[in-house]
């Protein structure tokens, strides 16, 4: 029988969530940045120009150094798996081999890996290398007509891997993904993902020169929400056996991104800083010396401040302000002034 399910402003599916995307849901998975270089020409791509066609890594949007800035990561947000995007990490296949080996020696055989590729480079070899080191998911995503034989090479010739598909959706490709959803339903693909059509500094020209909206108030095409849910309906209806999901931009910021900064602030938190719900980490700096013992013994003296926890701070009436900081790797992350309290100088004599 059929299943859909269909939260209002967060995401619909239909067949579940595929494994990937119920670890991301859950912000337990770290993103991986493996590459910029690419060679397919997206007008839509998202990825910043300080990126594309780059070779530069990151993990969570740091750059990172060596493979175990990524390991440090995965265990800073406590990640039970990993997403490696780029770019194309099949351009630098060698690379993207040796961390899904790494992480699975690290972390075990149940961190769940998954790769995001266009399948321009993706041969029966490549795929057994994959598979190989140890990778759980291939999402594909076409960029062209040609490669959609890709996913078809991709189901054919795997063994334990999940392979799915990931495309956005714009709202006068209805009928045309609909015509791909029920081929690649046929041919034995697990699962597309339906992603809304993100507006950002790189892709603005672009998309406006297609005569594309933007939507009210939010960096999305307009329509391409309502067009995802279209063929979510349309999966349910024609009892589609390949899952069905559609990923609203909104979840990715405040949901997904948000849950893993939660986490990592979490672990990474000193003993006198609070974790916001934003993720971020918060402490109360006295901006001059505090000559008494104990408050020196709670908080953390350095450059001749007091740092406390802000409560304990706000409640003895300290002058001083309020700073967060995003939780980083090797705290890099510039503190944020949140607030200045001048009310009242703590007077130790
Ligand atoms: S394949 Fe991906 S990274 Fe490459 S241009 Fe297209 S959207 Fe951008």
């Amino acid at each position: 029988m059929s299943s859909m399910k269909f939260i209002k402003d967060v995401y619909a599916y239909h067949g579940g969530l595929p494994l990937g995307c119920m670890y991301c849901v859950q912000g337990v998975k770290i993103v991986i940045f493996i590459t910029g270089l690419c060679s397919d020409k997206c007008f839509y791509c998202p990825v910043s120009s300080h990126r594309l066609h780059k070779d530069v890594m990151y993990v969570d949007e740091e750059p990172l150094e060596t493979i175990n800035d990524i390991i440090e990561e995965a265990y800073n947000i406590g990640a039970e798996g990993a997403s490696i995007t780029g770019g194309d990490p099949l351009l630098r296949l060698k690379r993207t081999i040796k961390v899904i080996k790494v992480l699975k020696e690290v972390f075990g055989e149940d961190f769940h890996i998954h790769l995001y590729t266009s399948g321009r480079f993706l041969t029966v070899d490549v795929l057994a290398e994959l598979e190989k080191a140890g990778l759980d998911e291939l999402r594909i995503h076409p960029t062209t007509q040609e490669l959609w034989s890709r996913v078809e090479l991709a189901v054919k010739h795997s063994r334990r891997l999940t392979v799915g598909v990931e495309v956005p959706v714009f709202p006068d490709m209805v009928e045309e993904l609909w015509k791909m959803m029920l081929w690649l339903d046929k041919i034995g693909v697990k699962f597309i993902n339906l992603n809304e059509a993100e507006v950002s500094e790189s892709n603005i020209e672009q998309v406006m020169s297609r005569n594309y909206s933007i939507a009210r108030g939010r960096a999305v095409i307009e329509g391409s929400e309502e067009a995802a849910i279209e063929l979510v309906k349309r999966a349910m209806r024609h009892g589609l056996r390949m899952k069905v999901h559609y990923c609203p931009a909104r979840f990715k910021d405040y949901v997904q991104m948000r849950l893993r900064l939660i986490r990592k602030a979490m672990r990474l938190a000193k003993y006198y800083e609070n974790v916001t719900r934003d993720g971020m980490l918060e402490y109360f700096e006295v901006l001059h010396g505090v000559e008494d013992k104990v408050l020196a013994d709670i908080g953390e003296a350095t450059g001749g401040k007091l740092l406390l926890p802000t409560r304990l701070a706000r409640e003895i009436g300290l002058r001083g302000r309020v700073i967060r900081r995003y939780p980083t790797l090797r705290g890099r992350s510039l503190p944020i002034e949140i607030e200045s309290i001048p009310k009242k100088s703590y007077d130790t004599a």
